[in-house]
């Protein structure tokens, strides 16, 4: 056969280009950058791996000193994380952001949280216990990145699976820093490598290839309602911890400047990108002006003009506009034209009717409507029709006990909180442990370790009883 001199060199590149790839591929696959990969392939791979290795040679008490160590190498990073959130969303504030991230630290559970049923008898012995389901593909949210990794993170591999994380796109190096000190932690205390894994670049594509892969055998979505649906959708066990649009009621039995205070806390906690943050007052009219009176003391600002808000913060086709999530209440008042109070204000309020557009969608900002209700009947209607049906959160503000059970058994969310700022919920300042992945419309509630596993039964007849 002839061939010519550039045939030959362009044959020759070809060879070492993919001899490089294969390298490449394989010191990737073999190693990752701590979890990082360039396909999804390789990301599923090694997070594969990892499992069947957690599974065969750790016990529980094993995987609790990896927990232990992730907790502690993450605490270091915790002012970094922070910080790099906020530059890279450009939501949020990163002293609030410093509580989540501890809260994740300190109160997402580990292995304790799992169980193991026993029923003795006649027959012998029977123990229901709580398996894993094996790689987890994790889909997390650009509003709380670093705790959704931390937390998620902590909870799967408590339950001893391995997970694939898929980081929205615009929090991808913050959730991906925090899963490589994740891992290297793991590591250093002699745990698998990849226990945890990502794609350098994530994009809805590669949430695509995670989903319909074989290997996974669950998907937990933390987010909007358009990738819960997309993940109810898929045909794989799936954990839909999708939007809310929490209501806060308050009747005229309150110490007023106690939930006023509790009001602005929960609401402008970092800028109310929580999901179970207040995002609407739902007061009685007759309470309504002290209330508001009692908020603005705790560095509220009532907005004269709220139009001049909707205007830059509502879209032409009645959505939230981005720009404006996780914004400080300053820097919204200022760019619609409306003097701030000073430059820490928390939250802006505005005095609007139920229909109002910021009313009936989460505006993740801190701007705040206050609707006002003539009786507590009409608070409770408004409510329910404010949270529509999410069975995310609520929050009340009440002394009467018939108020507080009456809104309880209506409004029917995951969280309900009374007399407290609603991040009580999530386990800061309320009782309880703490998850950043509240799955309302699948059902799990608060997740925990224990959500992520099989029940699986083993008999042994005529034994190992001794009744
Ligand atoms: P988002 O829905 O834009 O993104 C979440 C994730 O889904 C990202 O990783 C993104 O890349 C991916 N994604 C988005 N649309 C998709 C689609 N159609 N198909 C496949 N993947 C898709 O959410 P966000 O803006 O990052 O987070 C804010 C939303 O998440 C709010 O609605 C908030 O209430 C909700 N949230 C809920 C919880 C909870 O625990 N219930 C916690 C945090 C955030």
């Amino acid at each position: 056969m002839d061939i010519n001199k550039e045939e030959l060199a362009k044959i020759i590149d070809e060879v070492v280009k993919a001899l490089d790839d294969n390298v490449c591929e394989r010191k990737s696959q073999s190693e990752g950058d701590y979890g990082v990969f360039q396909s999804m392939n390789q990301a599923i791979a090694a997070a594969e791996k990892a499992q069947t290795e957690l599974q065969a040679n750790f016990s529980v008490q094993e995987r609790e000193e990896l927990i232990k160590a992730m907790r502690e190498e993450i605490r270091k990073h915790v002012d970094k994380i922070a910080k790099m959130t906020v530059e890279e969303t450009g939501m949020g504030r990163p002293e609030d952001k410093v509580i989540k991230n501890n809260l994740a630290i300190d109160k997402t559970p580990g292995t304790e949280n799992l169980r193991t049923e026993a029923y003795s008898g006649r027959d012998g012995l029977s123990i229901l216990e709580e398996a894993p389901f094996g790689v987890i593909c994790s889909i997390t949210p650009s509003t709380n990145p670093g705790p959704t990794v931390i937390n998620n993170g902590i909870s799967m591999i408590a339950s001893c699976n391995s997970v694939v994380f898929n980081p929205h796109p615009s929090a991808k190096k913050v959730s991906l820093y925090v899963m490589k000190q994740l891992n290297k932690a793991i590591i250093n205390a002699g745990g698998p490598a990849n226990l945890m894994t990502a794609v350098e670049e994530p994009t809805l594509q590669t949430v695509e290839s995670c989903m319909k892969d074989e290997r996974v055998s669950m998907l937990v979505v933390t987010g909007g309602h358009g990738v819960v649906n997309a993940a109810l959708r898929s045909g794989k066990k799936a954990i839909g911890a999708g939007a809310g649009n929490p209501p806060c009621l308050v009747d005229d039995t309150v110490d007023f400047a106690k939930a006023a205070s509790d009001i602005v806390k929960g609401a402008s906690i970092d800028n109310n990108v929580l999901c179970t943050s207040e995002k609407v007052v739902v007061a009685l009219d007759s309470i309504a002006d002290q209330l508001i009176d009692c908020m603005v003391a705790e560095n509220a600002q009532l907005v004269d003009n709220p139009e001049a808000i909707v205007n830059i913060v509502i879209n032409e086709d009645g959505t939230v506009n981005k720009e404006y999530i996780g914004k400080d209440a300053a820097y919204i008042l200022e760019s619609a034209g409306i003097k701030p109070k000073n430059k820490d204000v928390r939250l802006a309020i505005i005095d609007v009717d139920i229909d109002h557009p910021l009313v009936r969608q989460e505006q993740l900002m801190p701007v705040m409507p206050l609707v006002r209700a003539k009786d507590f009947e009409e608070a409770m209607e408004m409510g329910v029709k404010i949270e529509n049906k999410n069975r995310h959160s609520a929050i009340i503000h009440s002394k009467n006990v018939d108020h507080l059970t009456a809104f309880a058994k209506k409004i029917g969310t995951t969280i309900y909180v009374k007399n407290a700022p609603s991040y009580a919920g999530l386990g800061a300042g309320g009782e309880g442990f703490s998850s950043f992945t509240i799955a309302g419309p699948t059902g799990e509630g608060i997740t925990s370790a224990r959500t992520f596993t099989r029940k699986r039964r083993c008999i042994l007849v005529d034994g190992f009883s001794i009744i």
